[in-house]
């Protein structure tokens, strides 16, 4: 009997990458293909990789060359690197790494398992760098796709690429034009993942906000939101990667109307001061960009809203700064994170005049985190004693589990760290006395 061809995941960067990940493990799963978390049983590692900032990209190296010396070390070995890292090298790639087998197109997601197999058999055309136009492809609820995620959410792709302009960003040069998927499919997919047990959908896009108007049918968030909501069930919708400009009032209200979307709403803002936002490109001024924060708290009261601040943009004064500080501070935000800018190649902020020493940005920067780090302490211990729902997410140790409060997004919010019986992990949503508080996590013990 002929040994199955045995592939090794490493997936990078963000849900929407990771999404691709899934896509491309279907199908080479569907294909006959096994997938092994141990590396030294394995024929191929695929390396998924994210090329957005300089962290990104030194990540993505640091995985490959692990990943070829481990091919060194055996005959018949090989390496597939896929994701934005590819396409943002080209020719590069070939140069950097001459010794991967197959470099996998952003349009190849859905064909993984075609190349995959030419490449077991030899049959490869050559080594497929990433094309040079920007990227089409855009899975559906029809491509085999393998749940890589704890098995108590999912992520849902509800389009890819992005139409804005952002002075600081590469990814509208790596993913391509904004498409957007059929409000069909987008509920056929939450469909099946609730099938499969999964008790939060977590609707993802590189602007989710803008949802559906680059299609001729009608469709846009608030729509999809509310057919996803008719969905029978027990279950979460979460909303991620939304922005400022298109936040209307229309999908406001149908999410806060909502009976099974979570109380939450991520909005990456990037400045508050209107001389950075113009420069940034980000299609709202300072006051505009105040007045839709304060009418998303007024038509959706107890939202906990996500944002994320960029310092050191090119120009960024102490005192442009400080208006963010001081903005943080009164509107608050009940998740935060903040970077600091870093220049990336081929976008109008690398060359902008006015480039801020990267210790300046991170000073600004860790002077945010440490407000945002008393805040959130502060509204942690106001939840000592009182009873929340949470969902569970993975065991931690005996009678020891993980989860998220319904305000905490997977992977990048706080944690609930519960005592409880054996099958919380079974029982998904759990109702927790919170007794302890930490700056960002929670603990508590599960109400029998
Ligand atoms: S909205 Fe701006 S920051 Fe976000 S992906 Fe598009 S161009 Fe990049």
């Amino acid at each position: 009997m002929n040994r199955p061809y045995i592939v090794q995941v490493v997936s990078l960067g963000c849900a929407k990458n990771f999404v691709d990940t899934e896509v491309i493990c279907g199908g080479l799963a569907a294909d006959g293909v096994l997938l092994s978390p141990d590396r030294e049983d394995a024929d191929l590692v695929l390396v998924n990789t994210c090329g957005f900032i300089e962290d990104a990209r030194r990540e993505a190296d640091r995985e490959i060359r692990d990943a070829l010396k481990w091919k060194r070390q055996k005959r018949g070995r090989a390496v597939m690197v896929a994701g934005c890292l590819p396409r943002r090298l080209r020719e590069k790639a070939e140069e950097l790494y001459p010794e991967v087998d197959l470099f996998l197109g952003l349009d190849d997601v859905g064909r993984a398992a075609e190349l995959v197999r030419a490449l077991r058999n030899r049959a490869g055309e050559g080594r497929n760098l990433p094309p040079d136009h920007l990227p089409t492809y855009l899975y559906d609820h029809t491509a085999p796709r393998l749940a890589l995620t704890p098995a108590s959410y999912g992520y849902v792709k509800i389009g890819e690429g992005c139409d804005h302009r952002c002075a600081y960003c590469i990814i509208p040069d790596i993913r391509g034009r904004q498409r957007s998927r059929s409000i069909d499919s987008v509920v056929e997919e939450c469909r099946q993942l609730l099938d499969q047990g999964r008790l939060e959908l977590d609707l993802i896009a590189q602007d989710t906000t803008r949802y559906g108007l680059d299609r001729e049918d009608g469709a846009n968030l608030a729509r999809l939101i509310e057919a996803v909501d008719r969905l029978p069930g027990d279950f979460l919708i979460r909303i991620l990667y939304t922005h400022p400009l298109y936040l209307t009032d229309e999908i406001i209200a149908a999410a806060a109307n909502a009976e099974h979307v979570a109380p939450y709403l991520d909005i990456p803002l990037q400045h508050i001061s209107t001389p950075i936002l113009k420069a940034m490109r980000r299609g709202l001024d300072g006051p505009a960009t105040r007045e839709r924060m304060a009418r998303l708290r007024e038509l959706w009261p107890g939202v906990a809203v996500r944002t994320t601040f960029l310092f050191g943009f090119p120009g960024e004064t102490d005192e442009q700064a400080e208006e963010v500080i001081a903005y943080c501070r009164d509107y608050p935000f009940e998740r935060l994170g903040t970077f600091a800018f870093s220049p990336e190649e081929g976008t109008a902020a690398a060359t902008m005049p006015g480039q801020v020493p990267r210790a300046v940005a991170e000073a600004r920067r860790d002077a945010l985190l440490a407000q945002q780090q008393k805040q959130s302490l502060a509204r942690n211990q106001a939840l000592v004693g009182q009873h929340l729902r949470v969902l569970v997410d993975a065991a931690a140790g005996k009678r020891e589990f993980l989860g998220r409060t319904l305000r905490d997004a997977p992977e990048i919010d706080n944690l609930v760290h519960l005592r409880g019986p054996r099958d919380c992990l079974e029982r998904g949503f759990v109702d927790v006395l919170i007794e302890r508080a930490e700056a960002y996590d929670l603990h508590g013990k599960v109400l029998e």
